[in-house]
């Protein structure tokens, strides 16, 4: 028969699914012999069972709870209700994972009219016996039976304000006897019955209670929050009391074995003589740095001490205590890994590699990817306090303070003057590029995770939060509307980019911080992983940033972003509005010479490396001028002509290529006479690789194969290597036959998502996605984290059927999806060579890429932090 109640002395490996953390903390303390009250948890799997029995406690598990409470009886000389020294003991919940201040906890339970006297007696102090008597009625109204927490602190305050005193400590015994009184009258009036006075009674109905807690709306909220499953339940932990609060040699506190800021080493917490717990939590007293305890209590403090030095080495992980001194012995009711800033993650890791506490591989698994990509940008500092009037997607990390302009180039104006602007703008099209440019940070009402605004602002290390639901904007009037509030065009508010939460007005920020930790890690995260990573980058500039970061070379130059620069802009247009393949070839000319100096500074900045350039793929919505803008009735009838209904899934990639051949010869010629120009001036080849975007067919791919050969030859004799990506349905299936004109490809992940939940790109996220988020249908945006049963399945398809026809072809993948350490993961396991992400994402792919390889080596990433 299944057991659901464990004594802390008997539980030391059981672990914390079954006993959650407080409770696997609490046993594992009790086996090495540090200082705990003695106790027992109640598991996990009876908070499930209750769950699922419509609210009915497990059968038995009364009479398990009575026999360990008989055992804590014998093990502390103390008994239950006692009218001399009666036991008593808190209930605190403790679920598996950790859900700060979200569930319940009873303090003082076995007090009633009786034991409150015999408390009393033993301990010599009657307000100290009363005043732990008022608070359990308090806390148990508040949670049993849902009394409101204000309703008793305002008969407290109104005592205190009778007797002219600030303080709690303040009052008398006999006040604190009156307010019992009060207290219970509140109780009775809200439970519609006296506070009960047997002791097991209150047992029973706290451990429901905190079964209960689970299911707040709150905490339910920061389960969603956090990605916490809704099944786990909590375990509910019995635990003898201990008194902070008997007198001056007492106290409580809180205490990290090293500082959770910096992560420098050292002890780092605050404590108060005379207090309980719930009093340096609820920040009714202003707690005392930790350094005052060894004045004021220098025993207990060289227990802590040692204590924590104790804790450290058997975790090997810097701790959070909670810890009570009664009458000078110390205890610990509570450790767990201490939560830290992304600086003082990495500084632990690195030290305690060094103080010989971790292995190397250790601290690359324990490093969250997602907090190294924090120390890339500015962040919003952390202690600072503001107000969230928005929130949208967290589209490219990093924070921005700035005055909001609704144009671009307003926001190129403005930020060439020295001024720091937001640019804001219902969503973002190429034409807008000046103005990201010059702006600290994009904000769009509109458009997903891969939107224009969202990639070109990955790709550029700026700030972005993209389809932000509680934004419209009136560009006439030059105001915008932030979740309600009106702002004008001048006003400055705040993005976090990181977290998609806009404020209004300034917040402090703090700089990126990269630093020799953070370089250190990132080389032994290199030692471990398998996987290469490049940079998706299309520019020189974002090719020097990329090396910078560590690429091993580029996966994806996407060409047209080339063309969206102001002085291209307009050859382009003329390009696709050209009315004949003269008119065009003529603009294609006028193009070449830019494309060429662009390839040149990209393989120069990534010489001995890599480079995949594709080959032009715009959607072509987002390089058409708008109807009211044509010059002529003639320009109007081809902006017509050349509308589509559909336009990502229209004449986009290979097909623009099959449909007009010059613009990919032009490219070609540019792409190969580059790689000349760059050999004969440096003396060495650049590695060439040629890209054809959106293929389905391989008839598509054999066609351009041999234009991109014949072109290349026609330029001269350089060496490249020519492939496709790998982006719909279709090719994934046909990857044989496909492979067979490749010499790589490369997983396109944003299209291939886009065709293959068919969610639309630039739509979904703005429209239904975020309530399937939200409403669970789905658990992560497929647009962040692969899919990786459907569309990753098809990649399976693609890798298998790609090696059976072609064993030695290499593979890679350059969707967003490569900056995303899930999917990172994933894309190691299906054995790529490569994946590629934008620049400032290459440090947190080397880690996750790394922690890939070590998850497969069976070196665990128990990540904490955060
Ligand atoms: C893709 O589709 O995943 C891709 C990398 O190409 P783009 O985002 O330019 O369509
Ligand atoms: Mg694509």
């Amino acid at each position: 028969m299944e057991t659901f109640v464990y004594d802390f002395s008997e539980a030391a490996d059981l672990g914390r699914e079954l006993l959650g953390g407080k409770g696997a903390g609490l046993a594992e303390m009790t086996a090495i012999g540090i200082p705990v009250p003695a106790g027992f948890t109640v598991t996990t799997e009876a908070s499930v069972e209750y769950m699922r029995n419509s609210r009915a406690l497990p059968a038995r598990l009364e009479e398990e709870i009575a026999a360990h409470l008989e055992r804590l009886e014998e093990a502390t000389g103390k008994r239950f209700g006692d009218s001399e020294d009666p036991l008593l003991v808190s209930v605190r919940s403790g679920a598996a994972v950790s859900m700060p201040g979200m569930m319940d906890t009873i303090l003082n339970l076995g007090l009633n009219d009786e034991s409150v006297e015999g408390l009393a007696r033993a301990t010599g102090n009657e307000r100290f016996a009363y005043d732990a008597y008022r608070r359990l009625i308090q806390m148990y109204g508040n949670v049993v039976d849902g009394a409101d927490p204000h309703a008793f602190e305002q008969a407290l305050g109104e005592l205190k304000r009778e007797r002219g005193v600030n303080d709690d400590v303040e009052l008398s015994a006999d006040d604190l006897r009156e307010l019992v009184e009060s207290f219970r009258r509140i109780y009775r009036e809200r439970a519609g019955s006296d506070f009960p006075q047997d002791p097991r009674e209150q047992l029973q109905r706290a451990v429901r209670a905190v079964f209960d807690s689970w299911d707040t709306p709150r905490a339910q909220v920061y389960r969603r929050a956090n990605g916490i499953p809704d099944d786990l339940g909590t375990a509910v932990n019995v635990v003898q009391m201990v008194f902070g609060n008997n007198g001056d040699e007492s106290g409580t506190g809180v205490a990290f074995t090293r500082d959770p800021s910096t992560g420098e080493q050292g002890l780092w917490g605050e404590f108060l003589t005379n207090a309980q717990g719930e009093d340096v939590v609820a920040g009714i007293r202003t707690p005392l740095p930790l350094a005052e305890m060894k004045e004021r209590l220098p025993e207990a403090f060289d227990q802590l001490v040692e204590t924590m030095r104790r804790l450290e080495e058997h975790y090997r992980e810097m701790q959070d205590i909670e810890f009570t001194i009664e009458n000078g012995r110390l205890y610990l009711l509570q450790t767990r890994s201490g939560k830290r800033t992304a600086p003082a993650a990495l500084r632990i890791a690195v030290d305690m590699v060094e103080e010989g506490l971790i292995s190397k591989e250790e601290a690359v698994a324990r490093i969250d990817p997602r907090q190294l990509n924090q120390l890339l940008h500015p962040m919003i500092d952390p202690k600072a306090d503001y107000e969230v009037a928005a929130k949208g997607l967290n589209a490219s990390p990093g924070a921005a303070t700035g005055k909001i302009v609704l144009d671009a180039d307003a926001a190129e104006d403005r930020g060439k003057a020295g001024e720091d602007v937001i640019l804001v703008r219902w969503e973002t099209t190429p034409d807008d590029i000046h103005g990201f440019l010059e702006a600290r940070g994009i904000l769009t009402a509109q458009g997903g995770m891969t939107s224009h605004a969202a990639v070109v602002a990955r790709g550029m290390g700026k700030p972005c939060v993209a389809g932000c639901e509680g934004l419209t904007i009136d560009v006439g009037r030059q105001k915008i509307s932030l979740g309600g509030r009106e702002l004008s065009a001048g006003d400055v508010i705040t993005i976090d980019g990181g977290t998609g939460e806009v404020i209004v007005g300034e917040v402090n920020l703090v700089p990126p911080q990269i630093n020799e930790d953070f370089e250190r890690l990132l080389t032994w995260a290199d030692e471990f992983r398998t996987l290469k990573v490049r940079a998706n980058a299309d520019t020189p500039q974002d090719a020097v940033k990329a090396r910078e970061f560590g690429a091993q070379g580029i996966g994806l130059c996407r060409t047209e972003h080339m063309f969206m620069a102001e002085d291209r802009l307009p050859i382009v247009r003329a390009m696709i509005m050209a009315s004949g393949a003269d008119e065009r070839r003529e603009a294609l000319a006028r193009l070449l010479p830019h494309q060429q100096e662009d390839f040149e500074g990209i393989f120069e900045a990534m010489a001995g490396l890599p480079v995949t350039i594709r080959l032009l793929d715009p959607p072509l919505h987002e390089f058409l001028p708008p109807l009211d803008e044509a010059e002529s009735p003639e320009m109007a009838r081809r902006i017509r002509a050349l509308r589509e209904s559909n336009p990502m899934l229209g004449t986009r990639g290979c097909r623009l290529g099959l449909l007009f051949p010059e613009i990919y010869e032009m490219q070609v010629r540019a792409i190969v006479r580059a790689a000349r120009a760059v050999q004969e001036r440096t003396g060495e080849a650049p590695l060439v690789e040629i890209m054809h975007p959106l293929v389905a067919f391989a008839e598509e791919l054999r066609r351009l194969r041999e234009l991109t050969v014949r072109t290349a030859a026609e330029e001269g004799d350089v060496e490249y290597l020519c492939g496709t990506m790998i982006e719909l349905p279709r090719a994934c299936l046909r990857a044989d036959e496909i492979a067979a004109h490749a010499d790589f490809f490369s997983f396109g992940t944003n299209d291939l998502t886009q065709t293959t939940l068919g969610f639309s790109r630039d739509d979904a996220e703005g429209k239904f996605l975020t309530h399937y988020l939200d409403d669970r249908i789905l658990t992560a945006n497929p647009f962040e984290t692969l899919d990786t049963s459907g569309v990753g399945d098809l990649m399976q398809t693609a890798v298998e059927r790609a090696r059976g026809a072609k064993p030695d072809i290499k593979l890679g993948i350059c969707g967003e999806h490569g900056g995303d350490p899930a999917s990172v993961a994933f894309c190691h396991d299906l054995g790529l060579a490569y994946v590629s992400c934008s620049p400032y994402r290459v440090p947190l792919a080397r880690l996750a890429a790394a922690q890939a390889a070590l998850k497969q080596a069976g070196v665990s990433s128990v990540q904490v932090g955060g």
